[in-house]
């Protein structure tokens, strides 16, 4: 019997009726020959909520503890959801991340899934259980709660997916699928039927927040299926597989933006050998993703090195900018209100012409282009964030995603 991994978004199970709708959709899918395992978000904005009382408690907790209060969200939705499949006939029974063995490495709020005790859950489900586990949260060997950063129940999803050898996780969430760009800021965006996992995590890493970067990473590595779909219907939603050779036709496939990000500065430093290894060793150690570096020498033969980071990581930046500084010299800006709208495609590799297009869509609507970062398959332009939403419309229209999609 194949085992299907069916995942619940936070607004998928944000309230009783929708809990119950997805134990019914659970138990369909069962009934059609599967073995069930199902991981759940928090409730609707639980994890925010709890982010915010303790933001109130004290400005910057102490990550393990914060770990420790987020990891409660998903614990409250794998029990309710335990009575719904119960109180509709069918056996569940809910674990949380330790229960099932779920070890990660030890750095609270973006903790890495190290191992999985499949053994447990192969018990339950030769038992004809349904099983539910907790997402989004794990343990240290030494038995620390850990969480897997935002979005950390797709990561849980894959990682089940993966050494449970299931036949495909099928992510449920409050959209049909991947569109070409958010449907909350172009409402003319497009649901895309199949995409690389290439493209996926180009998409996820530049600001599609509807898959975790981390999540589709492991999916690609161990060849998980996904299929992200809509949990309020029946609609097939948007296949997330290896790169076939008809996608290579496609120049762009989609386009995304990444909001409230801060460039750093650091200016006057010496231009010789191991001073950015330094810094960003120093940096790295905090486990903060730089983006967008560029060093530029100057001739007094110092150096100005600038890159960006999203505006949550400035707290554990600042000390590691001060420490390098105090070690090397020299002095730091910090630019806020940021933002970095990107188009992605595979088809990029051989087509020409996309940075042109993309650039003249931002001039055409006098909107400024403060750094350019390319990839093979992805162009990013770093804009302001009060251009961000029209810089996207603008791109989105400029290579006619809300129509078919642009071919070589
Ligand atoms: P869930 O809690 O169900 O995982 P998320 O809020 O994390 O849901 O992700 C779904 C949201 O991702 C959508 O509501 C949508 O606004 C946003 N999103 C951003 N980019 C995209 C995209 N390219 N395609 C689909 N959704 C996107
Ligand atoms: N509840 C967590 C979050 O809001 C994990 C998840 O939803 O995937 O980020
Ligand atoms: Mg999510």
């Amino acid at each position: 019997m194949s085992i299907i991994i069916q995942k619940f978004g936070g607004t998928s199970v944000a309230t009783p009726e929708k809990i119950h709708a997805a134990a019914r959709r659970i138990i369909a899918t069962k009934l059609q020959s599967h073995q069930m395992v199902v991981v759940v978000s928090a409730m609707g904005h639980t994890t925010d909520e709890l982010l915010d009382m303790a933001n109130r408690i004290a400005p910057n907790p102490p990550k393990r503890e914060l770990d420790q209060l987020l990891a409660t969200g998903e614990q409250v939705t794998i029990a309710l959801l335990a009575m719904a499949i119960h109180s509709q006939g069918h056996e569940a029974i809910s674990f949380t991340g330790p229960q099932i063995g779920l070890i990660t490495d030890a750095v609270h709020s973006k903790a890495r899934i190290r191992e999985i005790d499949k053994q447990r859950i192969l018990t339950e489900l030769t038992a004809g259980k349904i099983v539910i586990v907790a997402g989004f949260q794990g343990m240290t060997v030494d038995g620390h709660i850990t969480t897997l950063g935002r979005g950390g129940s797709n990561a849980s999803m894959v990682a089940l997916g993966a050494v449970l050898g299931a036949e495909a996780c099928e992510n449920f969430t409050d959209v049909d699928g991947v569109f070409t760009a958010d449907p909350r800021i172009v409402p003319e965006a497009r649901k895309i039927e199949q995409i690389s996992y290439d493209e996926m995590m180009e998409l996820s890493s530049v600001g599609a927040g509807v898959l975790q970067t981390r999540a589709v990473e492991f999916a690609k590595k161990y060849n998980v299926r996904i299929h992200v779909r809509n949990s309020a219907g029946n609609a097939p939603g948007t296949w997330i597989i290896a790169e076939t050779k008809s996608m290579e036709d496609i120049v762009v496939s989609g386009c995304a933006l990444k909001k409230e990000l801060t460039r750093v500065t650091l200016k006057g430093i010496p231009d010789r050998p191991g001073v950015v290894a330094r810094l960003f060793t120093v940096v790295g150690e905090r486990h903060i993703v730089v983006d967008d570096i560029i060093q530029n020498v100057l001739d007094d033969k110092t150096a100005n090195i600038s890159f960006t980071v999203e505006h949550g990581d400035l707290a554990d930046l600042k000390p590691a900018v001060d420490q390098v500084l105090a070690e090397l010299g020299g002095h730091a800006t910090y630019e806020k209100d940021l933002a970095k709208v990107s188009v992605i495609g595979v088809g990029m590799k051989q087509a020409t012409g996309v940075a042109s297009t993309m650039f003249t869509a931002l001039a055409d609507k006098n909107i400024n282009i403060q750094n350019i970062s390319t990839s093979e398959i992805r162009i990013s332009c770093t804009v302001a964030n009060t251009d961000a939403a029209e810089a996207l419309r603008a791109v989105h229209r400029a290579f006619n995603l809300d129509r078919s999609a642009v071919t070589v």
